[in-house]
């Protein structure tokens, strides 16, 4: 099996056949489950703790579910109400936890890099569910296979990332899988919602939606961060969507068969219009939450197999190399 991570916690450090093999389990899963077939036990015997300190509707459900098909007993922190409001740190939080032994943390934080940090101090798997503006992995694993099942393939394509790619760990994520991968990424904003650096990205610049979407195979909108921004990123909303906002007339600049996809949550009419995004022929929105559960099933099961094949290394250490 060609995963060899210990933790899953951003896009960066994985090779593409990491990605591959991932993609690929959760294909599997993700048909498992429309015939129904549901119940696992892969995880049996494992505790996985979810700790949002950030908002989330469906990365955290989507964690919960998939935990609980695999057999993981699953727990979910309310983070608003925990000790971190009485001014404990990240990391006491985390020690605390880690003294009770899980054997996987699911964590969303507001910094870019709190994930890692805590993966360094505590001895089980850590999947970053968010961080900041930093990553976003198991997004861009579930936006990879809902364009892989639709278009048939995952490398040279044209693909336009759209809107405020400044502050979205969904693009940046998404920059780095699509580019691991061989497509052609279009990114596609204002220039007060491009990041610093975006030359050294690999990736094609547009400030103006018909040229940026001119014969792309999918179009990717992104939300405005506002809880990101600190002034005026933009003149209106209005403006905004004249401009940004995908409609039909924007999608007719794109390849007759290009899919549309956002992560959600959606501000219809601000970057996406409504029918555009409810248009079952175009838009894949529904599947991405749907293959979400897939993708982070098998990133589950992944990261399962490798810490009981280390603690089961580690067993057999102590035991002086003989097996008990
Ligand atoms: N749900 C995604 C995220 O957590 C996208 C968004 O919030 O706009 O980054």
């Amino acid at each position: 099996m060609s995963f060899r991570q210990t933790h899953l916690l951003g896009i960066e450090p994985l090779q593409t056949t990491e990605i591959t093999t991932l993609l690929d389990l959760a294909d599997r899963y993700a048909d498992d489950n429309r015939r129904g077939r549901t119940q696992r036990n892969e995880l049996a015997g494992l505790t996985m703790i979810n700790m949002f300190f950030e908002n989330s509707t469906r990365t955290q459900a989507s964690f919960e579910i998939a935990g609980r098909r695999m057999g993981a007993d699953v727990m979910s922190m309310a983070m608003q109400a925990s000790s971190i409001r009485k001014g404990e740190t990240l990391i006491d939080t985390a020690m605390t936890l880690n003294a009770m032994r899980p054997d996987i943390l699911v964590v969303r934080h507001p910094h870019s890099g709190a994930v890692d940090l805590l993966a360094q101090k505590v001895n089980c798997a850590v999947l970053n569910a968010g961080d900041g503006r930093h990553e976003h992995p198991t997004q861009a694993l579930l936006d990879a296979l809902t364009i892989r099942r639709a278009k048939g393939r995952l490398h040279r394509l044209s693909i336009a990332i759209c809107g405020d790619i400044a502050h979205s760990r969904v693009a940046r994520s998404n920059i780095m899988l699509l580019g691991k991968m061989e497509n052609r990424i279009r990114l596609i904003a204002p220039p007060t919602l491009m990041p610093s650096g975006v030359q050294d990205l690999g990736c094609e610049v547009f400030d103006d939606m018909e040229r940026g979407l001119q014969d792309v195979d999918v179009v990717m909108m992104l939300r405005l961060q506002k809880e990101r921004m600190d002034g005026g990123f933009i003149p209106s909303e209005r403006e905004y969507y004249h401009r940004y906002g995908l409609d039909a007339q924007k999608l007719a600049f794109a390849k007759e068969d290009a899919i549309v996809m956002h992560p959600g949550p959606m501000n219809r009419g601000v970057e996406i219009d409504g029918t555009i995004a409810d248009d079952i022929n175009r838009s894949v929105i529904q599947t991405q939450v749907e293959m979400g559960v897939a993708v982070r099933m098998a990133a589950l099961d992944l990261l399962a197999r490798n810490l009981r094949a280390a603690r089961g290394a580690a067993a057999l250490e102590a035991n002086g190399g003989v097996m008990a």
